[in-house]
């Protein structure tokens, strides 16, 4: 029977909000977005595979365009962090909408071999000091690692069909375009250049 707490207690050194890349989901992103106002533009950026390591070359959620891969991430600046760090208290300035990945950290799921929940374990190979002196309830942890699966399936269906797009004028912001209310507009541009082309030839 998996424990139900896990021994843990962030002492907020920042390193996971300062070292580590970032990488939210579609779905992070809109609900960021919904609770802050902000621009996805403002947040996001689209980092090649020189600027990321860590993450295989088979990744589904690599973006391709031209010829080339991108990851889409939190901005973050080398030695600041991440965008949303904020600069004087060094606390996530939108906690309450910060992306999945960003509550999960620094903890791995364990399963056994038929893929049943085993409970958690802290990464090995993070930064990470991994403190011991409290307790951390693994059900609420077990939801959103189950709610981030389900997530990501969706995000590698998504980043499937964007890839499988051809269209001329094709840039990598589109995908965010796509995800955010704006694929309906982005058709209907395209569909405009593509009757402005047929004129054209038909002249
Ligand atoms: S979104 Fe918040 S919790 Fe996540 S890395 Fe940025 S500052 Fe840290
Ligand atoms: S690296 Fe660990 S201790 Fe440091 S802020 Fe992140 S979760 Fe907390």
């Amino acid at each position: 029977m998996p424990s139900d707490s896990l021994s843990f207690k962030c002492h907020h050194c920042n390193h996971c909000c300062t070292d580590v890349i970032c990488l939210p989901s579609p779905w992070d992103v809109r609900r960021i977005m919904r609770m802050t106002g902000q621009d996805p533009f403002d947040f996001l950026e689209f980092l090649t595979p020189e600027e990321i390591e860590d993450v295989d070359d088979d990744d589904p959620t690599w973006l391709e365009l031209n010829g080339a891969k991108y990851m889409m991430a939190l901005k973050r600046d080398e030695v600041l962090g991440c965008h949303f760090l904020n600069r004087d208290t060094k606390l996530c300035s939108i906690y309450e909408a910060r992306p999945l990945l960003c509550r999960l950290y620094p903890f791995k799921v364990e399963e056994d071999d038929a893929g049943t929940y085993q409970g958690f374990t802290l990464h090995e190979d993070v930064g990470c000091p991994k403190h011991a002196d409290g307790a951390v309830a693994l059900k609420p942890l077990y939801d959103l690692y189950v709610q981030d699966s389900i997530n990501g399936e969706d995000y590698n269906e998504l980043v499937e069909f964007f890839n499988a797009q051809k269209y001329p004028g094709k840039e990598i912001e589109d995908f965010v375009v796509m995800f955010t209310g704006g694929f309906s507009k982005l058709r209907e541009n395209l569909d405009e250049q593509e009757r402005e082309k047929a004129a054209d030839a038909a002249k």
